[in-house]
């Protein structure tokens, strides 16, 4: 039993590290430390601002629980908005789906996808090996590697033309001069490669959203998550790339998150 000083003590070390959480974090550690001595060791952690996840070294995703370490993106509640846009435009539950998730990381969107979806397949591409050793884990951790193959790439790099049903996401989309400006948790412990989008956020769509039509299937569809304010910019990209039928969806937050379209 801890007591009630003790914790109190943990969450003024959090609060007075700028930590607005802190209550909820001191739970999280307490429940993942065996020990008062490694309960010390988390809270000194996460007060010099490194992110929970990569101190409890998982995160919760979906319905799936992700290995996360420094060489993936964490992955957000509102990348769920991903998974819920595409679960809700590919209704047929049972088809022999090909998909491919760009930039998988910790594999978060592509394994979400294929635990919804038992006929699935998929390919997670990502240019870093040590993101692509974490996603592999994750697809054992949820037992998912049956149907998941994942392979170094340059975004769509070697993909054949005409290929896939459904082609995902996340790529890095932060400006550059605002990343500079974000948590110590994001500008300091996560993978700049995985949030650095350029000048104005937008350098990897302009790349992707083209060569995400030419991997489709015609009747394939993409969806790709998108900083809060890019929407309008990101909708004109994929309508020049040749989609038809694009939408916007929104986060639980009310921000527009996602950009979705139709390879005719
Ligand atoms: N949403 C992430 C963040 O705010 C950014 C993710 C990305 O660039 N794809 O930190």
């Amino acid at each position: 039993m801890i007591d009630a000083a003790r914790k109190a003590r943990w969450i003024a070390q959090l609060k007075s590290a700028g930590i607005d959480e802190a209550a909820l974090d001191l739970r999280h550690i307490l429940l993942a430390a065996a020990d008062d001595t490694a309960v010390d060791t988390m809270v000194t952690r996460r007060a010099s601002r490194e992110p929970l996840s990569h101190i409890l070294g998982d995160k919760p995703f979906w319905t799936l629980d992700l290995k996360v370490t420094p060489d993936v993106l964490t992955p957000r509640a509102d990348t769920e908005t991903l998974v819920e846009t595409c679960l809700k435009q590919i209704s047929s539950r049972n088809a022999a789906l090909r998909i491919a998730d760009f930039g998988t990381g910790s594999g978060a969107i592509l394994l979400a996808l294929l635990s919804e979806w038992p006929n699935a397949t998929g390919l997670g591409i990502d240019i870093s090996e040590s993101a692509l050793a974490i996603a592999m884990e994750n697809a054992v951790r949820n037992r998912l590697s049956d149907r998941a193959d994942f392979q170094t790439g340059n975004w769509a790099e070697g993909i054949s033309d005409n290929s896939l049903d459904l082609a995902v996401s996340n790529p890095p989309y932060i400006a550059s001069a605002v990343l500079e400006t974000l948590d110590p948790e994001v500008r300091e412990y996560e993978p700049r490669i995985a949030l650095d989008g350029g000048a104005n956020g937008l350098d990897i769509y302009r790349i992707l959203l083209p060569e995400l039509f030419r991997v489709l299937k015609s009747g394939g569809r993409m969806a790709v998550e998108i900083g809060y304010d890019q929407a309008e910019a990101i909708m004109a990209l994929a309508e020049k790339a040749g989609f038809a039928g694009i939408a916007l969806a929104r986060d639980l937050g009310g921000q527009p998150r996602v950009v979705s379209g139709l390879k005719p």
